[in-house]
């Protein structure tokens, strides 16, 4: 199934950047006669990008950003393309229209698509491990897909020397910062401040508290207030996905059911 990615460079159009990543420059371009995202390769991150390219292989999901191929050129330029979001990332949208602009049933939608796609992901026994805002993409109608699989892995695979280190602190669980123990639990726990960031409407989690102080915090039993208007269904899902013990955070699977079972969907 691989072999069916790999594409002539020629048959990738390449058009304007529409956002830095990362690796490098992310271009807009055209494959097929159908918009596409390319992500280029700052020299010297091949192995990583090639890694979010397998990963992603195998990983399909209306929830989940599609990869739709990659270029190994012979000047050893590398691409990779994915469908096009036309609605960028999630953080830009939230605090680009704020709370006036965007509905409460919109932000209730978000949480469940993304919540879908890491359910999925969980089935897979995939463990993303940069779930954040910054990495949820909207497309033409404000569908919520899951982006950027730089740092995800098969669970069982240990955490390699490149990644260590790289981790998002505010997003991560304390036990995948102190011990790199990294499951769908510590996910979970990134899934609430995700959750978190939607209902403030893209605020940057823990707004008085220097990086370097968070993990203490944590550990010593503080958690971030629900954001201003959150509703209480929310709020209390927060308050599970930050449990101290993994094994007291919900499964997706349940944070799916909750989060139908409150909008209704
Ligand atoms: P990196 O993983 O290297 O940090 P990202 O995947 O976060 O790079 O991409 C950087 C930015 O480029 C995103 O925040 C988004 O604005 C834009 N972008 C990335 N992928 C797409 C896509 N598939 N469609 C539209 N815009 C995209």
């Amino acid at each position: 199934r691989n072999s069916n990615f790999l594409i002539n460079r020629s048959d990738l159009q390449l058009g304007d950047v529409i956002g830095h990543g990362e690796f490098g420059d992310v271009h807009c371009g055209i494959y097929k006669s159908k918009k596409v995202a390319v992500k280029m390769l700052k020299n010297g991150m091949a192995s990583d990008l090639l890694n979010e390219a397998k990963v992603m292989i195998d990983l399909r999901h209306p929830h989940l950003v599609e990869l739709l191929g990659v270029v190994l050129d012979d000047s050893r330029e590398v691409y990779m393309f994915t469908e096009f979001m036309a609605n960028g990332n999630l953080v830009d949208y939230l605090r680009s229209r704020g709370r006036h602009h965007v509905e409460r049933t919109q932000l209730i939608r978000f949480s469940l698509d993304v919540a879908e796609g890491m359910a999925y992901m969980e089935r897979q026994h995939v463990v993303h491990r940069d779930l954040a805002a910054r990495n949820i993409l909207l497309d033409e109608n404000f569908v919520a897909k899951i982006s950027d699989f730089g740092l995800a892995q098969l669970i069982a695979q240990p955490v390699n020397e490149s990644v260590r280190g790289k981790f998002p602190i505010k997003w991560t669980a304390p036990e995948a910062l102190r011990q790199s123990i990294f499951t769908s639990k510590s996910d979970c726990w990134s899934f609430g401040i995700l959750l978190w960031e939607i209902f403030s409407f893209g605020r940057i989690p823990y707004p008085r508290i220097p990086i370097q102080d968070v993990i203490r915090h944590i550990e010593s039993g503080y958690r971030m207030e629900p954001p201003e208007g959150c509703p209480l269904q929310i709020s209390h899902l927060m308050t599970d996905t930050w449990s101290l013990q993994p094994s007291d955070r919900p499964t997706f699977a349940e944070i799916v059911n909750k989060l139908k079972r409150f909008s209704g969907y």
